[in-house]
């Protein structure tokens, strides 16, 4: 048998269903676990607590597969918890059977699966692994989703940074049928995009911000828009087929740029209707102050800022940058879109980072919604770290 044993008191977090064990809590291991190996965890007192995956190298040194009782890890248990997500999915209308659609499968932790993310293109799933436990099992993943979906074809793309942290190497390779090199078609609210997923961002595409894009364009009729950080132009998109009168995208990635300018040809909006920028947004924004540019409505969808602890207070002090700039530039009555994906600041932070940039742009502003994950990305309730994006739409006077 292969076990952990916890320091006294350390049990707390797991009799709340928190799927992680830090390395300071574990005071006993028994039967030499290996990493990846499926491990019973106990109290110290000597109460079983669940099952867990074992991870020598990481901080996060096991993460739990359940808290109910001692079984095995294997095919029958990873079998039973992708039954249950394409379940749940297609009662919260993301049908795996439906060839065109893009969804979130798997969202990690939050579904029972750490460190394991699959997403659905089309014919096509693009899966990453980020923890030991999962690594082990990954065949036996691949085999399931082939099996399950009857997909084309099925895409590694392990090749984030934070597995060096597990111990992990990178890795991005076809490990079912074939994954075309060239981008494939999805529909997503009846607008098409073009995914890339060998080199496109995440696994290829940002579906987390699928509802977002969709009141963006709720809200776009007759506007000046600028979009910032627009990656494929996805806002954009949205924006024009809502009426915008003229769409500005800015990104630094010359590559997103282009692909952002095809799908405008591509789903029939007007070119004679947007610009394209290639720019570092902070730069930009500090232009259009030069040049008095307004606007009525604007969006900042930027990448993470926050990484680790250490570089809190400077992403911070980017979001509160980018929101007084923009602040600046919106005309009476207009409204800014904005967003952080850091997971390390939440909701409160963002909000008072915001609010501050209201203060020194000296506008007059209301938070009139909130944005926050998409149903194909919930959040565990016993995970809270599972809360990486958090949105508000402000209006100044
Ligand atoms: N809004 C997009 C996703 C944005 S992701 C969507 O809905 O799909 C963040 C984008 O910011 C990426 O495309 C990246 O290329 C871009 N980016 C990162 N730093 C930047 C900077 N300083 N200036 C401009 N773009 C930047």
């Amino acid at each position: 048998m292969k076990a952990i044993t916890l320091h006294a008191g350390r049990e707390k977090s797991a009799i709340r269903r928190h799927p992680w064990i830090f390395s300071g809590a574990i005071d006993k291991l028994l039967g030499e676990p290996q990493s990846g190996d499926s491990v019973e965890v106990y109290s110290y007192a000597g109460d079983f607590l669940g099952m867990a995956a074992y991870s020598p190298s990481s901080q996060i040194r096991a993460r739990f597969w359940n808290f109910e009782k001692k079984m095995a890890i294997g095919q029958e248990f990873f079998s039973a918890m992708l039954d249950k997500a394409i379940e749940n999915r297609r009662a919260r209308g993301f049908d795996i059977k439906n060839q065109n659609n893009a969804f979130r499968l798997i969202n990690a932790e939050n579904d029972g699966l750490p460190g394991c993310i699959i997403d659905k293109y089309g014919p096509y799933y693009s899966i990453e692994i980020l923890a030991a436990g999962m690594e082990v099992n990954r065949h036996l993943i691949f085999e399931l989703i082939a099996e399950k979906t009857l997909c084309k074809g099925i895409l590694e793309r392990s090749d984030s940074e934070i597995r060096l942290k597990e111990g992990l190497e990178c890795r991005k390779e076809v490990v079912y049928g074939d994954v075309p090199t060239e981008p494939i078609s999805i529909e997503e609210n009846g607008i098409l995009f073009d995914i890339d997923l060998w080199n496109g961002h995440k696994t290829g595409y940002y579906l987390d911000q699928r509802d977002a894009r969709k009141r963006v364009g709720e809200i776009a009729h007759e506007k000046t828009v600028l979009n910032c950080f627009c990656y494929t132009g996805g806002f954009g998109l949205y924006a024009l087929r809502g009426g915008a009168e003229h769409v500005h995208q800015v990104d630094v990635s010359q590559d997103a740029l282009k692909i952002a300018r095809d799908l405008i040809i591509k789903n029939d909006l007007q070119t004679s209707k947007v610009t394209h920028t290639q720019a570092d947004v902070f730069n930009y924004l500090r232009q259009c102050r030069d040049k008095r540019a307004e606007f009525d409505l604007i969006i900042l969808d930027p990448p993470k800022f926050i990484e680790s602890k250490d570089s809190l207070t400077k992403g911070a002090r980017g979001y509160k940058d980018i929101n007084l700039l923009a602040l600046k530039l919106l005309k009476p009555g207009g409204r800014l879109v904005t967003f952080s994906c850091s997971g390390l600041m939440d909701m409160n932070l963002f909000q008072k980072i915001v609010a501050d940039a209201a203060q020194d742009a000296k506008r007059q502003a209301q938070i009139i919604e909130r944005f926050g994950q998409p149903a194909d990305h919930p959040v565990c309730t016993a995970f809270p770290e599972g809360q990486y994006l958090k949105g508000l739409l402000i209006e100044v006077e």
